[in-house]
């Protein structure tokens, strides 16, 4: 088990639908206890019993990443169920439909830096605060983009925050290494999930997958490695405050 993940308790945030709920799977797979995080209980928990069903061992927490309250509560309830975390997959994410920046209300604005940035900064700081308690270490994951590396039209909201969580990684992994905790980034281009399948399903979303080299959308199964590579203490041990990108070569 080249992984090493029996023992591990981890944490996958936006995992009711998506990237989410792929990650649960493959860290379940290589045999963590995975928590799944996310609003939508019923969706959750329908990830949650398809992971047992298989044999993982999964459950499901009520979490919204933009609530200080709720982030709280949840953090609370992980540290009496588990005392602690190894892996956190800060993942959670929303984006709006593409808006030009003339027209962009600080709404929007708001709602995207709230969920994107902020969100991932307060998940990581309550997962780090449990690992630094713990003191056995940990590796935090965070789902950046590969529009925090480039730009991408219509996006300035979503570009900004992914660019700042590539930058929180950085940041909290210069900090959090004496305490032996790796904080990474994984930079997907372009997957088909709820957020992007209105766009694709169109006709400029066609267009625009011709203007990937590899001329496709990427499969789930070409982010396994990528995030187990970065979520294990074993195989990634010597990765910190960097970057995955998987995207089909923009
Ligand atoms: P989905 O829309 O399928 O999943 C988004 C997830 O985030 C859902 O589980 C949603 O759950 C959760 N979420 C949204 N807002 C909150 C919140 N306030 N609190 C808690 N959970 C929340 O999209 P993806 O799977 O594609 O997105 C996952 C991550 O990957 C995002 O960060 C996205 O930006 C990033 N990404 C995706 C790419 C792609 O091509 N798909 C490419 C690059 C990055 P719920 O609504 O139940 O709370």
């Amino acid at each position: 088990n080249y992984f090493n993940l029996e023992n591990k308790i981890a944490l996958v945030t936006g995992a009711s639908s998506g990237l989410g709920v792929h990650f649960a799977n493959i860290l379940a797979a290589e045999g963590a206890t995975v928590i799944l995080a996310a609003r939508r209980m019923e969706k959750l928990q329908d990830a949650v019993n398809d992971i047992n069903e298989k044999g993982g061992k999964a459950v499901a927490i009520s979490l919204d990443v933009a609530d200080k309250e709720s982030v709280a509560q949840a953090f609370a309830k992980i540290k009496q169920d588990f005392g602690t975390l190894d892996i956190l997959i800060n993942n959670a994410g929303v984006a709006n439909d593409p808006t030009s920046c003339l027209k962009m209300s600080e709404d929007d604005w708001n709602w995207v830096i709230d969920t994107n940035l902020t969100g991932a900064f307060r998940v990581a700081q309550a997962a780090a605060k449990l690992m630094v308690d713990a003191g056995n270490g940990g590796s935090i994951v965070n789902t950046a983009s590969v529009y925090g590396l480039r730009t991408g039209a219509m996006k300035v909201n979503y570009n900004a925050a992914k660019a700042g969580v590539v930058m929180l990684s950085k940041s909290l992994a210069a900090e959090l290494s004496r305490h032996n905790i790796r904080v990474n980034s994984l930079c997907p281009g372009w997957f088909l999930t709820e957020i992007n399948e209105d766009y694709f399903n169109s006709e400029s979303g066609k267009r625009y997958i011709q203007n990937i080299p590899a001329k496709r959308l990427g499969t789930m199964d070409e982010l396994t490695v990528p995030l187990l590579l970065l979520a294990s203490a074993s195989a990634g041990s010597y990765m910190n405050g960097t970057c995955i990108i998987v995207d089909g070569g923009f």
